[in-house]
């Protein structure tokens, strides 16, 4: 039985930042249909790792390919083209435009091109918007100003306007950070449900264990710039590495019973 052939796959990865080693030597396959979850302490080198992907940062050294091309030092836009996108902050300053309005917005920056030749694409980009509205379970927000939407709304705008550009691979770095426990899980389910049935990959990161736990496939730990294990959920609870990397934090619940004490 094989796996699935890798959409992303990172090679020996590297930064640094002056002596700091930000990023060490980190290799990976990301699958369509696969969510990946990249946790580790504060400092591993997770946002670095992201930003390698998203041509926000060139690597120091490593191979990045994103369907056997290489992708590792293009522009972000360039890589935004070939469909590797990322979750955005909905402007506060949208905050008086509704809901549909909010992913408009995000469709036309992506089509500006389109936008100016033929200026009915915008009732196409309302009919799309509220597609992607109804995906992520919001459709029937969509005439309400995003002020009157709660936090964890908001949060489901951002992944609708992530969406927007159809990404094959959606990078979502600290998604459900200021969410409740709750509004945790029902997003990182969402996620979840939309990684099978559209087909695309998604890295993220999480600090909650127990969100990651429930819904990743498959979790990387990194822990000083180094992958120091890869794994299913129940692998990566029984490692051995991974509970010493955490031992003291108290961050590796995962379980009521398992090994650290109160999630953070
Ligand atoms: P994480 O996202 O896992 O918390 P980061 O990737 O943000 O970790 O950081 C990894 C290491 O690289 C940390 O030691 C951090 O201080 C350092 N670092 C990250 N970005 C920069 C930067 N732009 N300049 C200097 N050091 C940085
Ligand atoms: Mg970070």
């Amino acid at each position: 039985m094989s796996a699935a052939p890798a959409l992303l796959r990172v090679t020996d990865l590297s930064k640094a930042f002056g002596g700091v080693q930000a990023v060490a030597g980190v290799s990976f396959d990301l699958a369509a249909g696969e969510l990946l979850a990249l946790i580790g302490p504060n400092g591993a080198g997770k946002s670095t790792c992201f930003n390698m992907i998203n041509g926000q940062l060139r690597p120091d050294a490593g191979r990045l390919t994103l369907d056997g091309r290489d992708i590792g030092g293009l522009q972000p836009r360039e890589i935004w083209r070939r469909g590797v996108g990322r979750t955005f902050q909905v402007a506060a300053t949208y905050g008086s435009m509704t809901v549909a309005e909010n992913v408009q917005v995000a469709l036309l920056s992506h089509e500006r091109q389109l936008w100016r030749l033929w200026p009915r694409a915008a009732a196409l980009h309302r009919g799309r918007a509220l597609e992607l509205l109804e995906q992520v379970g919001l459709a029937e927000r969509a005439d309400d100003p995003c002020s009157t939407l709660a936090y964890g709304d908001i949060k489901t705008v951002e992944l609708a306007v992530a969406l927007a550009n159809r990404p094959r691979l959606l990078l979502m770095d600290e998604p459900t950070a200021g969410m409740a426990p709750r509004e945790r899980h029902a997003l990182m389910s969402l996620t979840q449900r939309l990684v099978k049935e559209l087909g695309i990959a998604v890295l993220f990161t999480e600090h909650s264990m127990d969100v990651v736990f429930a819904h990743a496939d498959r979790i990387l730990v990194l822990a000083r710039g180094e992958l120091i294990a890869a794994g299913s959920p129940d692998q990566i609870r029984a490692d051995a590495r991974v509970a010493e990397v955490y031992f003291g934090s108290g961050r590796l619940t995962g379980r009521p019973g398992g090994a650290g004490g109160a999630p953070a």
